[in-house]
């Protein structure tokens, strides 16, 4: 019990009253305990000569603190430059900070809102093709994405990949990014072939250029994964889910926010081939682990707690019913309520879907799909360190995940 009570001490002041909370970053246990006013304090007196990394970096490992103390503090250093000038440096770094800790909580309108302002300031100040305002273009793309607005966010995309391919070149970590990014927007808008074929391009080149354990790559790699989930190559997916999420617990820890999605993801992929027993162990653990990390309300905590409710309600049916008979039952159900006999009802489903792909291929559409935004983080920008946040999701029945790294 006493070593317990030693255990949820902060790490600064060494005082347990106010409980601290979780850093979030790659320091274990009680080491990354602490007091969000107290790694204020410590942040204000190191920025001179520590610079704005503070804020978002622990100083002790060099990982971002993630989660409440992310937040706390973005939202602390926001709060004491706000009132300076828009052209302020420091203040137009605290506003993109403060926006990536909206995407990590999933309140992405309230990026989208802090990035566009930051982009009127930086197209003035900086011009259009300054790496720093390709970023913010290219994460105000993600923010839309992430609000199902993928049209707009192609386009921005396009654009940025364009100066990106141009001024850094094809395989420039930066371009990379953005490519990864334009294919989830593509995901979104159901053009899964388009999105596969950018997102292995990206995925062999971050191999070569960042390595195999690079974050991105891991990203690129999950983001691939839940493209080739969304066209039923589940097989693929859940080997390549299988290996970034090794990696992830290795590189990044096993409580990291992008560790315990990876997690989520890939008990997904399990429930879709009904390997229930194992995606319910995942689901349980890593259901356990975001409320410590993230907190209860946060959506990925959600979403993860919505997917083992599935699976344990799937658990509970009869295997044969699960399999065969659920849909006939299900078309039992519908034929019933139309006053048709079931085969007429298949019959009749199977025109209206031809009528329907006749009708699409007229306006020269594809069909849409349920799909969410999806990827991970990218680090650019000097000043800012990792401007880019990039999201890693999934759409469809498992898995509604949404979370988003910087
Ligand atoms: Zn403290
Ligand atoms: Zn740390």
């Amino acid at each position: 019990m006493s070593s317990s009570v030693e255990a949820e001490c902060c790490i600064i002041c060494l005082d347990s009253d106010p409980p601290p909370i979780q850093s979030g970053c790659a320091c274990r246990s009680d080491t990354g305990l602490a007091h969000l006013d107290c790694l204020i304090e410590k942040a204000v007196a190191q920025q001179a000569h520590r610079g704005y990394k503070v804020w978002w970096e622990c100083q002790t490992c060099g990982q971002e603190f993630t989660g409440a103390m992310r937040t706390g503090l973005g939202e602390a250093w926001w709060s004491r430059v706000r009132d300076e000038a828009a052209e302020s440096a420091e203040r137009l770094c605290a506003a993109l900070n403060l926006a990536l800790c909206r995407c990590s909580d999933g309140r992405f309108a309230d990026a989208e809102r802090i990035q566009r302002e930051a982009l009127g300031v930086q197209r003035r100040l900086q011009g259009e093709e300054h790496p720093d305002t390709l970023t913010t273009a290219g994460n105000l793309a993600q923010s839309l994405s992430k609000q199902g607005k993928h049209g707009d966010a192609q386009r921005i995309q396009r654009e940025v990949l364009g100066v990106e391919r141009r001024v850094l070149g094809e395989e420039h970590p930066c371009t990379l990014a953005t490519a990864g990014n334009l294919a989830l927007s593509l995901k979104g808008q159901g053009k899964h072939g388009d999105a596969e074929r950018i997102q292995r391009e990206v995925l062999g080149a971050s191999r070569r250029v960042l390595g195999e354990e690079h974050p991105c790559t891991l990203t690129n790699a999950g983001n691939l994964a839940s493209t080739l989930k969304g066209q039923g190559q589940y097989a693929e997916a859940e080997r390549i889910q299988r290996e970034v999420l090794g990696t992830s617990r290795r590189v990044l820890g096993e409580e990291h926010p992008k560790t315990l999605m990876s997690a989520g993801n890939l008990a997904a992929t399990l429930a879709y081939q009904d390997k229930f027993a194992e995606a319910e162990r995942m689901l349980q653990a890593t259901l356990e682990a975001h409320r410590r990390v993230l907190g209860d309300t946060h959506p990925n905590t959600l979403a993860i707690a919505e997917d083992l409710e599935h699976v344990r309600s799937e658990m509970r049916t009869e295997q044969p019913t699960r399999t065969a008979g659920k849909a006939a039952a299900r078309r039992n159900e519908r034929a019933a309520a139309l006053a048709l006999s079931p085969t007429s009802l298949v019959e009749a489903e199977a025109r209206a879907r031809a009528a329907e792909g006749e009708l699409l291929a007229m306006l020269d559409l594809e069909a849409p799909e349920a799909a969410g935004g999806g990827s991970s983080g990218k680090g650019k920008g000097k000043a800012k360190g990792k401007a880019k946040g990039k999201t890693n999701g999934e759409g469809g029945k498992w898995a509604l995940i949404r979370g988003a790294d910087s």
